[in-house]
């Protein structure tokens, strides 16, 4: 499609500013609306960034950037609370604030020329795809965007039968601790009654614990009862808890097991985890992706409804793998001890042959932002 169309991007997280600085390469015109006045800064929880992020955000110039903000460790290593290595590859990733992250694509995307509103909520869309705003503001565009995450507005707009968000059976606490642990190493811990994932930072050690519970919690975290879960693992777990010097906010993990059955529609379209929510491991890394597959979609497709066909054609299979893969990794973190020890005698095994082989597909996906995309005969 032509350069000079109006795109109006809903939400200023991780997928948003990413797609407006795609849609600014493409020589699109950008709003980003955010619902928040100010969601970054140093607050929230941290993700990583696999080479498959990376790679989409290299595609579009925001690779250095981002990176600059974090910290990359060479490996990934998993363990047992009992002490065991269950596995180990050389799948470097990048570890940085989610708060860091969003403030970093957002100053990208306003130097691209992409403009910010924040404090701009969407309610609703009517005829000719007139948005309305929770402060009675309303704005047109020749395409919405949804990234609005996972419990997305615009999801609803484009299919009111679309599938709501619920507890996935895991919550997470986590903080900072200055702890020392592994300073190569991504770890991961399966602990006897609750998952630990640590990374060094030359801030602290980043933490973030993953307990199973069948209701999601109430009340204020307990920090003495959340250290005393990993009482009985070896390692850092237990004393990461008790040292921590500053506290991320509670996370309930959500999900939407069905998958969301519509994308697009009439010129509105949904990327991130506001079309597949995934928990954490890979959801901002999809999210990138998503947004710069758009954009390609857009430049190289003549017409808009062909080109979110096209969207949702590249995209959806990646992503139903990739929630298959988040289903089992949080159902591993749920499981009990029998399936957990069955899970510490064979992983071994199983990660040593097949891992780096079988994980390719997810860390070894290019968004192939230099080639013209074109879509197959069937698809159309
Ligand atoms: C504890 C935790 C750890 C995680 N760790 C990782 C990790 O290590 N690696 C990884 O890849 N992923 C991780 N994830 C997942 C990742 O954070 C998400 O998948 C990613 O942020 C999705 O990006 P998004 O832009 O689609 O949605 P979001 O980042 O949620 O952004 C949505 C934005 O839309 C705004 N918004 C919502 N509704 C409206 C509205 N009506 N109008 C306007 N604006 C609106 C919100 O305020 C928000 O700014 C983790 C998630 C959690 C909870």
């Amino acid at each position: 499609m032509e350069a000079g169309m109006e795109a109006m991007v809903i939400g200023g997280g991780v997928a948003g500013p990413v797609a407006a600085i795609a849609l600014r390469r493409i020589g699109w015109d950008v709003t980003v609306h955010e619902a928040y006045a100010d969601p970054a800064g140093d607050v929230g929880s941290f993700v990583s960034l696999g080479d498959n992020g990376l790679r989409a955000l290299d595609a579009i110039g925001c690779r250095d950037a981002v990176a600059a903000r974090g910290t990359r460790l060479p490996l990934l290593r998993l363990r047992s609370g009992r002490g065991k290595l269950l596995g180990e590859a050389a799948r470097g990733r990048v570890t940085l604030m989610r708060g860091h992250l969003v403030e970093t694509l957002r100053a990208l995307a306003l130097e691209s020329g992409a403009r910010i509103v924040t404090g701009r909520r969407l309610t609703g869309v009517g005829h000719g795809r007139t948005a309305v705003f929770a402060d009675g503001t309303t704005a047109t565009a020749d395409l919405i965007v949804g990234a609005d995450g996972i419990h997305s507005r615009l999801r609803t707009v484009i299919d009111p039968a679309a599938p709501a968000a619920h507890y996935a059976g895991l919550w997470t606490a986590g903080g900072r601790s200055p702890h020392p642990v592994d300073p190569d190493a991504f770890t991961i811990t399966f602990g006897a009654r609750a998952t630990m994932v640590c990374a060094p930072t030359p801030a602290g050690t980043l933490w973030a614990a993953q307990v199973p519970s069948p209701a999601p919690p109430t009340g204020p975290l307990d920090h003495a009862a959340l250290a005393a879960l990993f009482d009985a693992d070896h390692g850092p777990a237990a004393t990461l808890v008790r040292t921590t010097d500053h506290w991320h906010p509670r996370t309930v993990m959500q999900a939407l097991p069905a998958g969301v059955p519509r994308w697009h529609r009439d010129g509105m379209v949904v990327l991130g985890d506001a079309a597949h929510p995934m928990g954490a491991g890979q959801g901002a890394n999809l999210a990138v992706e998503d947004a710069v597959v758009l954009a390609r979609c857009l430049r190289d497709t003549p017409d808009m409804d062909t080109a979110l066909t096209h969207y949702e054609t590249l995209r959806r299979p990646r992503t139903t793998q990739m929630l298959k893969f988040a289903g089992a990794n949080r159902d591993a973190k749920i499981s009990g001890p029998v399936t957990a020890r069955i899970r510490d005698l064979t992983m071994p095994f199983f990660f040593r042959r097949f891992a780096a082989k079988s994980s390719a597909w997810m860390h070894d996906y290019d968004v192939e932002w230099n080639k013209a995309s074109t879509l197959p005969p069937s698809s159309t």
